[in-house]
């Protein structure tokens, strides 16, 4: 019933490309696009002052009022229809594409002030609604359309107003995260170019961050593949026909980096049958430096990823490694809505040649079993654990609970460079103090970072001349002996506990923070959360607390 209605209603709209996508992220409870940079950042207490100014009652009137409806959607089409204000100029009618234009304009307003502005745009949409429009309104802008509409109603919606194969909008879903390119791409019957193939790189499905094994099965509640965590470089490997190329986790071509690869790849054999010169497939794993039995500090191998050629002699200097972990196409088909049960099960018939191998993982809920493995991990020198729920689908781009990394408590953070400062004495004329920032997803925003520490130790003067050099070419703004610097340099910072502080707007301090990497294989949407400092910190609280 409700489909049909959808339907009907985006029927209605098919031919108007500008007003498709947005009316799909409403229904989807979206404002805007999975990823955009747009947040409305608009706080109950703002829309409440604005109410109570439009139907001129005072802030406790409103909130009464408030309580009798229980709902913020209501209270609007309340307030609305005892409009006081009046609008100079003529009402102007609201279409989709005005109210998300105005709408980006609140996203937009940022800064010192810019809550009195996005007061003002919010009260002008307001004064511009009927009772009814202002509910919705309200309604979508808190997230709260509660009409029984899933995004999983809204792709079937769109599979069937536009003919498509619902298996293929879902998988576009999949690739691209985002509903309103994927009702555009259904529209002009080009779904098919966001579909998954080979030699096109898909992003990377990412993991969520554990403290220790009995959280881990307390949360899961059922057996998990738990699996080495490599410390190394990210990459995909795509093969088609003879052709072998390899992916970074930024999604840009890496194979010159690797030779060792794209021309061991070649020779894979699949257990089972004869000849796999034919067949196409997309590898997910981590390449990493090995010999002897032992991995090597992952930034030997990033050094390649800056050479133009490669010489034997760096090539023998570190032997690599590609351990394989998932595979999102084969043979012509996509996995990525299979189970990684299943798709292991496919990796686990393929035969590969040195230096490819597949991780080392086994299934179990036992959390003396998850410590042993833990410890195995870390004795042979790789970073922890990775465990993984069975049952869960491939989701390229996403952070979820599918995956979660158990690393060693109180270890390290990944967090972006904010602010940079000249140093002293030897290290005059030199960006050598760094302060750095995590985001907070409460709000699910990479624009809302906050930092969290400051550190001067961990590079080496090399690090840190080009280190300077890549800060000042990324200035926001110039004070003399500190400039603000877009937040693009991802460091990884150890430290030996976290404590509350009011020196950082994050609420807490890192203590004796000391870089262990720059991590240019990261961006800013892969730096760790406030979320998670905070896990961490009430963890350790709870451990010495103990
Ligand atoms: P982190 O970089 O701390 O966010 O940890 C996540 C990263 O661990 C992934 O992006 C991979 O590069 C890496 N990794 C290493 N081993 C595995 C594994 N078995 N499964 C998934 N990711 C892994």
């Amino acid at each position: 019933m409700k489909i049909n209605i959808l339907s009907d209603y985006l029927y209605s709209l098919s031919d108007d490309e500008e007003s498709l996508p947005i009316a799909v992220l409403f229904f989807a409870g979206r404002i805007f696009p999975q990823g955009s940079k747009f947040v409305m950042n608009l706080g109950y207490s703002t829309i409440i002052q604005v109410l109570s100014e439009i139907a001129t009652l005072d802030s406790n009137q409103i909130q009464k009022i408030y309580l009798e409806h229980g709902d913020m959607g209501a209270l609007s089409e309340y307030a609305v229809s005892k409009k006081n204000v009046v609008s100079l100029f003529q009402r102007e009618r609201l279409t989709l594409s005005s109210i998300y234009g105005r709408l980006k304009e609140i996203a937009d307003t940022i800064g010192s002030g810019s809550g009195k502005e996005k007061k003002s745009i919010l009260k002008g949409l307001l004064v511009d609604s009927s009772p009814q429009e202002a509910k919705y309104l309200i309604k979508i802008i808190n997230r709260e359309m509660r009409i029984g509409l899933t995004e999983g109603l809204v792709e079937t919606a769109i599979s069937k107003v536009f003919h498509q194969d619902l298996k293929d909008v879902r998988e576009s879903m999949l690739v691209s995260g985002d509903i309103s390119k994927v009702v555009l791409l259904a529209k002009r019957n080009l779904l098919h170019t966001s579909l998954i193939k080979p030699l096109t790189p898909i992003s990377y499905m990412l993991a969520d961050v554990m403290f220790s094994a009995e959280e881990i099965i307390n949360y899961y509640q059922k057996p998990l593949i738990c699996e080495f965590k490599y410390d190394g470089i990210r990459a995909q490997m795509h093969k088609s026909g003879q052709q072998i190329r390899i992916f970074s986790r930024k999604l840009s071509e890496i194979t010159n980096a690797f030779p060792e690869l794209a021309n061991g790849g070649v020779n894979l054999k699949l257990l089972s049958s004869t000849l796999f010169s034919d067949i196409d497939f997309i590898l997910d794993g981590e390449v990493i430096a090995f010999q002897n039995g032992k991995p090597l500090h992952f930034q030997e191998l990033q050094k390649r990823l800056h050479k133009k050629n490669l010489t034997e002699k760096i090539m023998t200097e570190t032997p690599l490694l590609y351990v394989v972990f998932d595979i999102m196409y084969f043979n012509g088909e996509s996995l990525i809505k299979k189970s990684i049960r299943e798709r292991k099960e496919i990796l686990s018939n393929i035969s590969f040649k040195d230096p490819i191998i597949n991780s080392i993982y086994k299934l179990t809920n036992s959390e003396e079993e998850i410590i042993a493995m833990f410890e195995k991990s870390r004795g042979i020198g790789h970073e922890g654990l990775v465990l993984k729920d069975p049952d869960s689908q491939y989701h390229p781009g996403k952070r979820g609970r599918y995956w979660v990394k158990l690393k060693k408590e109180l270890d390290t953070i990944d967090a972006v460079i904010v602010i940079a400062e000249y140093g002293h004495g030897k290290r005059a004329g030199v960006l050598s103090d760094y302060t750095f920032a995590v985001r907070d997803v409460e709000n699910n925003s990479v624009s809302n970072l906050r930092t969290i520490g400051k550190a001067y130790s961990g590079l080496t003067d090399d690090e840190i001349l080009e280190t300077t050099k890549k800060l000042q070419s990324i200035i926001i703004k110039d004070e003399g002996t500190r400039i603000t610097v877009r937040p693009e340099i991802i460091l990884e910072v150890a430290f030996d506990s976290i404590q509350k502080s009011n020196r950082h707007d994050s609420g807490f301090a890192l203590r004796f923070p000391r870089i262990k990497n720059i991590r240019v294989d990261k961006n800013v949407s892969d730096i760790d959360s406030l979320q998670n400092v905070k896990r961490i910190y009430q963890k350790q609280v709870h451990i010495m607390g103990r």
